[in-house]
């Protein structure tokens, strides 16, 4: 097999990258965070290059848009499988696995519900918004513990195509302010932890079983498109940055695309707007389907082809951080 050098420039500028940030991290914060490091003091640099190797690989088979979902959806299983184990473990007794030793319930409605209830910024809070505005959606399409599932088990054939969610943005507007009323009503009444947590709990069950026995029967990641408050949350925000999706006029309106959106963003209305819906998360699934290339990544100033390089750069490399410190 011949590799082309040309192929090589992203998975290297993804090496480079992510090596450099989790370098900083093994440098500049005193406990140990790269999980290696706390098992042998200088382990952690091997772990630095598994890891942004790692990320080469990603970033080499994603670049090919026929690559793309099956690699994307192969990197962010591994991540959740990841970030369970670890917290597993540390509830077995191995502390050594988690962050803090500070446990929350891990559904990531609590990045905005715990501070809505406690009155205070928490780190994942900060870590998200600053996602955010580097990578606009990518957390609900590569760095969120729990959205995988949803993506994993929406993901088989189903019959006749994939139909648009009624009433979704009905649901996600009304979901979105009753949690965080409910999380300030909370802190108000001073009702105690054991109550807020069980309230976490049965949110987080729901969805669950959304995510177990809706998705699979839609074909679209139910869950993640109307239930949960932090992707409506990404919906609206990630208009902050300047990445975008865009179908242009040499779009034949063959819907040849549609089945390829779990996130249900391109419904015929969508693509006779001439762009995915709000609930597009820039996850690249639908670009191989479209043979005119109407499809397109967007970033001021750039082409189509480059701009959808680096949000890979951008994304993987931020992924590779996320895989490597993400625990609880
Ligand atoms: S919508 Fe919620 S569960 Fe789905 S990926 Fe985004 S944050 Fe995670
Ligand atoms: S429109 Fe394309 S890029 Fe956007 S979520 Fe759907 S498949 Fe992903
Ligand atoms: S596959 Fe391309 S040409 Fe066909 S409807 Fe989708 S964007 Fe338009």
């Amino acid at each position: 097999m011949v590799v082309q050098l040309k192929s090589l420039r992203l998975p290297l500028a993804v090496f480079l990258m992510s090596a450099f940030l989790l370098a900083v991290v093994q440098l500049k914060v005193h406990r140990p965070m790269l999980i290696a490091e706390r098992f042998y003091v200088g382990a952690g640099w091997v772990q630095i290059v598994l890891m942004a190797s790692w990320g080469a690989f990603m970033a080499f088979k994603m670049q090919n848009p026929q690559h793309t979902a099956r690699f994307r959806q192969i990197a962010w299983i591994t991540f959740t499988t990841v970030f369970f184990s670890q917290l597993a473990l540390g509830l077995a007794g191995y502390t050594i696995f988690l962050m803090t030793g500070k446990l929350h319930l891990p559904i990531p409605a609590m990045i905005i519900g715990g501070p809505a209830f406690r009155h205070e910024l928490s780190f994942m809070t900060i870590l998200f918004v600053s996602t955010v505005l580097l990578t606009g959606p990518a957390w609900c399409s590569q760095y969120c513990y729990f959205g995988a599932l949803d993506g994993l088990l929406s993901g088989k054939k189903v019959k006749g195509k994939r139909q648009p969610i009624k009433y979704k943005w009905l649901i996600k507007s009304t979901i979105l302010p009753l949690f965080i009323i409910t999380a300030l009503l909370f802190r108000w009444f001073g009702l105690n932890p054991v109550s807020t947590t069980l309230f976490a709990s049965a949110f987080g069950v729901v969805g669950l079983l959304i995510i177990l026995f809706v998705s699979p029967r839609k074909g679209k990641m139910i869950y993640c498109t109307t239930y949960c408050p932090i992707g409506t949350v990404v919906s609206i925000t990630k208009q902050v940055n300047p990445f975008r999706m865009v179908i242009n006029s040499s779009c034949t309106s063959c819907m040849r695309c549609m089945p390829a959106c779990k996130y249900d963003a391109l419904n015929i209305d969508d693509i006779k707007r001439g762009k995915p819906a709000l609930t597009c998360t820039l996850c690249g699934d639908c670009v191989s389907t479209c043979k005119p290339g109407a499809i397109q990544y967007r970033f001021p100033g750039l082409s189509a082809e480059t701009a959808r390089m680096f949000y890979l750069f951008l994304t993987i490399s931020t992924y590779v951080v996320f895989l490597s410190l993400g625990r609880i």
